[in-house]
């Protein structure tokens, strides 16, 4: 029987020491980090995604700024209120949430924050950055399932991880991420051909799809970790991942449920992504400073040596 992966514990756990260090950006540098959440209309998933990520902010000491924009918007007019936020340094992290209205450029929109700003990791360069290698703010979804995996305590370098799904928010990051901690990593999609002979061979397995029950007990390879990240409806009106939980808890080793597995950890992930953001912008403007002091200095030297 397979250990449940608690994110909901993970999540909070976690979320103890985001309040620590954004108290410690605030002793340092005199007030806490900031994140600001911009709707562009009423859309009401998307309102209850942003009231619970601003009370996450409240618990971790973060302040939040949240804007409502009318649904009319064009992409110039959100693009603009982007770049007064760009410019705050009140405001270390911007979110726009997810889905625009169909009218605005979703990729123009969410290129015009800053990449240093863009805590939910989904400009071109965080995810370039992810991509050869190097720091960077994450995709905060696949960051999550990262940790989820970490906890199992398994040595996964080595292993074979295979993800199901392919987007730019989740699948490609979650694979970039795997295959940096030394995975040998398959990536599935829609048009993978016998998809049960890929997923047997997954010693970590994740489901990022969204279509209910379409992992089955039998597409999973005995003491797997299983990271299922599909938010669906049952027939009952419940919540369900992609994975057919009942079924994959008799072979896998360890299991994320749907709710309380991948979900909580997403805007963790997004909370800590806010407290670093805080601190790499104010170690940049600490440097810049520094560096146009010394400016004077250095070509005063030049001017003494040639
Ligand atoms: P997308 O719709 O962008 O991507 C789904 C992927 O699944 C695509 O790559 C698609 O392949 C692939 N796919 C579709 N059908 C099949 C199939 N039959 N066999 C194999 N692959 C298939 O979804 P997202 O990545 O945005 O989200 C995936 C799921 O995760 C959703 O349920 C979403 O709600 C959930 N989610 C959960 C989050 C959380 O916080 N827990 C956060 C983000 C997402 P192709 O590319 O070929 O079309």
């Amino acid at each position: 029987m397979a250990q449940i992966i608690d994110g909901k514990a993970i999540a909070e756990q976690m979320r103890l020491q985001i309040r620590d260090d954004a108290k410690n950006f605030k002793a340092e540098y005199g007030r806490a980090p900031g994140l600001a959440v911009v709707l562009v209309g009423s859309d009401p998933a998307s309102q209850i995604y942003v009231r619970s990520k601003i009370a996450a902010c409240e618990q971790c000491e973060i302040n939040s700024f949240a804007y409502r924009l009318s649904t009319g918007i064009s992409t110039q007019g959100l693009k603009s209120f982007i770049d007064q936020l760009n410019a705050r340094r009140d405001v270390d992290g911007i979110l726009v949430q997810l889905p625009l209205p169909a009218h605005l450029d979703e990729r123009e929109i969410l290129a015009q924050i800053k990449p240093e700003k863009d805590v939910d990791g989904f400009h071109t360069m965080n995810a370039g950055a992810l991509f050869v290698g190097e720091d960077c703010l994450p995709a905060c979804t696949p960051a999550g399932c990262m940790e989820l995996i970490k906890t199992t305590g398994e040595d996964i370098a080595g292993k074979h991880a295979v993800v199901v799904g392919r987007s730019n928010i989740v699948g490609k990051p979650i694979s970039m991420m795997l295959l940096k901690n030394d995975c040998t990593v398959t990536m599935c999609h829609s048009r993978t051909q016998a998809l049960p002979d890929m997923t047997r061979q997954g010693d970590i397995l994740v489901s990022a799809v969204g279509k209910k029950s379409m992992i089955s007990g039998e597409m999973i390879k005995p003491g797997a970790i299983i990271i299922d990240v599909g938010i669906n409806r049952g027939d009952d009106g419940k919540l369900c991942g992609d994975v057919d939980f009942d079924a994959a808890k008799e072979v896998a080793s360890h299991i994320t449920p749907v709710p309380g597995g991948v979900g909580p950890m997403t805007i963790t992930m997004l909370l800590s992504n806010t407290v670093k953001a805080a601190n790499r912008q104010a170690i940049a403007r600490a440097l810049a400073k520094r560096a146009a002091l010394d400016f004077p200095y250095k070509s005063a030297c030049r001017q003494i040596v040639y």
